[in-house]
């Protein structure tokens, strides 16, 4: 299984990082091994000095599908998920001065945090846009919905199918709202979709 991560999907981070506004959606993966779950603590990186948290709604794909219609995207997520892509934002930015992939910033061990349970989008009938936030020791420092999206669910589904076929069990990470920023050792952080609590763990 694989995870998909979109960047620059919210304007407000797009414009908080100064990236240009993408015409079609930017993707790029972690591998398995980057996961970190079950509220289990974040170790930082020795080789990073500017490790950041990006809050973000997680699909989990429910059926394979290869280049899946605007129609039927729908069909192919089930559950909407929390999770954090943390990313060393000293490494990336080196990366890409260079032109080069962003990997080493964003596919390390831990990187892809995932929340303990899964929402059924049924839920969200009538009530969307999706509001989730991250909290750090208590205090709100990234807060968004899924209505701020430059690119939906849909439109996520669509591209990625058109290059990568989509198989049950991936995850695809929808992107960060605005407010990305640094942690430190000691952090608590706690994420959450409306009321409901799924991220609770701390760095060190
Ligand atoms: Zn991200």
């Amino acid at each position: 299984m694989k995870i998909i991560c979109i960047g620059r999907n919210y304007v407000a981070h797009i414009l908080e990082l100064k990236n240009e506004m993408p015409s079609e959606p930017v993707f790029f993966m972690k591998p398995w091994s980057s996961l970190l779950r079950n509220n289990k603590p974040f170790s930082i990186p020795a080789w990073s000095k500017d490790l950041h948290h990006e809050i973000e709604l997680v699909l989990r794909i429910c059926r394979n599908g290869k280049n899946i219609s605007r129609e039927t995207a729908g069909e192919y997520f089930r559950e909407i998920g929390l999770g954090i892509d943390f990313t060393a934002r000293d490494v990336q930015n080196l990366l890409s001065a260079k032109g080069l992939p962003w990997e080493k910033s964003k596919a390390f061990d831990q990187s892809a945090v995932l929340g303990t349970s899964f929402l059924h989008k049924d839920e969200f009938r009538g009530t969307e846009p999706v509001e989730f936030r991250l909290d750090i020791n208590g205090r709100t420092v990234q807060q968004g919905n899924s209505g701020l999206m430059v690119f939906d669910f849909a439109d996520i589904i669509v591209h990625i199918s058109k290059y990568v076929t989509l198989k049950t069990g991936d995850l695809v990470y929808t992107g960060t709202p605005a407010g990305v920023g640094p942690v430190i050792p000691g952090d608590h952080l706690e994420g959450y979709i409306g009321k409901t609590r799924l991220l609770n763990f701390r760095v060190r």
